[in-house]
């Protein structure tokens, strides 16, 4: 199982250098097959020391250069950072990226050997039209994106269930894990409102190969509690 913290904007460098130092003490009660990945915020990347890997939750396609405001793969490279999340309903949504830019930092990270979190995940007025229109709404989302890298996970987070404290159903989740296996040949995260209270149900869907989480990673013993349910 693979269990990724995506702390948002949530955190401060100091807060965080103090969640990985506990984070890191207490990586020996997962499985030894079981992965712990972190995306703090930018300003808090470092070269944490753990059983974990740490990533970067949005980045530039660019090395570096004139890009005001923005981190590329030099700033990236200082600390040792070669995992990314691309996609999430947050960049979209809120940030507009469209599925051309999101598809253009794809291919850039892809190209420099990263690992991408690679996140799709329809609205609520698509989810109540049914499987068929959630399914062509989601395949959407993979246009521009080579689904067949060795270094991508795919993170099935329904925009309706983020942040919400309602998490799709084990129904929803194993009908939409099964259509998209049958597409894709990588491991399938779930995301939307895991908490310590479903994490049982939810890792047990049959498809599910770990969980993206927000809030409940924000501190080390929930997220430890997903972790070692
Ligand atoms: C997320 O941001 O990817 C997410 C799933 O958030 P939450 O767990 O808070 O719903």
């Amino acid at each position: 199982m693979i269990f990724a913290a995506n702390f948002k904007m949530n955190h401060t460098r100091a807060t965080t250098a103090d969640y990985m130092q506990a984070l890191a003490k207490r990586m020996g009660e997962k499985r030894v097959e079981d992965r712990v990945v972190v995306f703090p915020p930018a300003t808090a990347l470092d070269s944490y020391k753990g059983d974990f890997t740490v990533g970067a939750q949005n980045a530039y396609p660019a090395t570096s250069g004139a890009y005001t405001g923005e981190t590329g793969i030099v700033q990236l490279e200082e600390f040792g950072i070669k995992t990314i999340l691309i996609g999430h309903s947050e960049r979209r949504e809120i940030l507009g990226e469209s599925q051309e830019v999101i598809a253009e930092k794809f291919q850039f990270f892809l190209s420099q050997g990263f690992e991408i979190i690679y996140c799709i995940g329809e609205p609520l007025e698509v989810r109540e039209q049914g499987d068929e229109a959630v399914a062509s709404y989601l395949l959407a989302q993979f246009e521009g994106i080579d689904t067949h890298g060795e270094k991508l996970i795919v993170a099935y987070e329904p925009i309706w269930a983020i942040g919400t404290g309602r998490s799709a159903t084990v129904e929803e989740i194993s009908s939409t894990h099964k259509m998209l296996k049958s597409h894709i040949n990588v491991p399938l995260l779930y995301g939307g409102s895991v908490k310590p209270n479903n994490i049982q149900e939810i890792i047990a869907v049959d498809g599910v190969d770990g969980v993206l989480v927000g809030g409940a990673s924000l501190e080390v013993e929930s997220f430890m509690a997903l972790v070692t349910a």
